[in-house]
């Protein structure tokens, strides 16, 4: 594993302290429960170190997409509740993450115990990184860690402003996503395959640049790719072609040569929906007022026997839109390749760890991120505040 230039809070002393932690708790919640607890789950490692070192443990993250005001169900209360079950003790909960409410719990708080924090994003300040609130967030605690990967490419006050006023060290979390990451960015093993799909190219040119850089080849399906074959030429119907990055789809084929697959054929709809008429066409042939959902058999074929050579694989999209069962093969078959790969394999985070999940393949990775945005800014190779800002070793 490459080596990370961060401390961590393996290099500092808990004993007695209070520890800021910024988590990732941004789960999804379905009639005031959490529906999917991975997220909180990807969080014990680190929470159960400091319970250990005799630290009294402060978590805060944010939740959805309040925008600065309260939102009775965007609360972490399910979260601290569902942490509670998780850890089989009591976990307190402080009705706000500054104030009087957090600083009463803080200070009721003993060695050992945990407090989970209100939602960050109820105070527009979270988001603005505000100094003031950032040193509101820090005079509740000696030290701050950074266990929040997915939300580390954000300069907010809980992920970056509060780094400037304690001691900030990585968790255990931040320090996987990083060392792991880092292998692709820094030294890939080769031959690297790098595989690129989702909704939209607009969202990833940058992306698409620095694996066409990176890697030896660059599979590309989804919609992503959908734009790029109407840049070749191809009368796409009723697909999803974002019209404004036809130029610089046209652009990054001319400089990609060979380096860059697309689909060869596709699964065709006659409509948006699991219930329409769908079969396989050549992407030359796609009827009139059709729309490709998914890679076709020949393509995913062809992806799968350069997928087989490699040994690094980085995938970030769904091939399809793999929420619709019809349309989820393309991506379900990419899963499988990838899990037999003799080599170093990444998932980076988002709709194609989701997939890897359902299809039970998560095991068969080398590492599946937990962050969709802050591992595609990683392996841009862009710098992420909420990393930059802890402290170097
Ligand atoms: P992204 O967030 O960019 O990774 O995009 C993920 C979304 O892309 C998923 O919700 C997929 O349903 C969608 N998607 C993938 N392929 C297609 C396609 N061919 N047409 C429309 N949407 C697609």
């Amino acid at each position: 594993m490459a080596e990370m230039n961060k401390r961590t809070i393996e290099d500092i002393s808990m004993e007695g302290k209070r520890v800021l932690v910024r988590v990732d708790f941004n789960v999804p919640i379905e009639d005031g429960r959490v529906a999917d607890d991975t997220r909180i789950e990807a969080a014990l490692p680190t929470i159960r170190y400091l319970q250990k070192n005799g630290a009294k443990t402060i978590l805060m993250s944010h939740l959805g997409r309040p925008k600065g005001e309260k939102v009775d169900s965007l609360s972490l209360k399910p979260v601290a509740d569902r942490l509670g079950d998780l850890l089989d003790q009591k976990v307190h909960f402080a009705e706000d993450c500054v104030g009087s409410a957090a600083e009463g719990a803080v200070e009721a708080l003993k060695t050992g115990e945990i407090l989970v924090l209100e939602n960050t994003r109820f105070h527009p300040e979270e988001k603005a990184n505000d100094a003031e609130f950032a040193k509101k967030l820090t005079g509740l605690a000696d030290l701050y860690v950074n266990d929040a990967f997915g939300s580390a490419h954000r300069a907010h006050a809980s992920t970056e402003g509060v780094a400037n006023h304690l001691p900030a060290v990585a968790g255990f979390l931040m320090e996987a996503e990083v060392k792991n990451l880092s292998r692709a960015v820094e030294n890939p093993e080769q031959p690297y395959v790098a595989i690129l799909g989702g909704a939209k190219i607009s969202d990833k040119i940058d992306v698409v640049r620095s694996f066409l850089d990176r890697s030896d080849t660059l599979l590309v399906g989804g919609g992503m790719a959908n734009t790029f074959l109407a840049a070749r030429g191809y009368q796409m119907w009723d697909s999803l072609v974002e019209v404004d990055a036809l130029d610089t789809a046209r652009e990054i084929l001319q400089g990609s040569g060979e380096d860059m697959l697309l689909p060869t054929d596709l699964v065709v709809a006659d409509d948006f929906s699991a219930e329409a008429d769908h079969k396989v066409v050549d992407v030359a042939e796609i009827p009139e007022g059709w729309q490709a959902l998914d890679i076709g058999p020949e393509t995913v074929e062809t992806f799968r026997q350069v997928i087989s050579t490699a040994k690094m694989v980085v995938w970030n999209g769904p091939m399809g839109v793999f929420e619709l069962e019809p349309f989820a093969k393309g991506t379900n078959e990419i899963a499988q390749a990838v899990a037999l790969v003799d080599g170093f394999t990444v998932i980076g985070g988002g709709d194609s760890a989701s997939a890897v999940n359902k299809a039970g393949l998560a095991e068969s990775m080398s590492h599946v991120s937990t962050g969709g945005g802050a591992s595609l800014a990683f392996l841009e190779g862009k710098m992420l505040p909420g990393l930059a800002a802890l402290d170097d070793r």
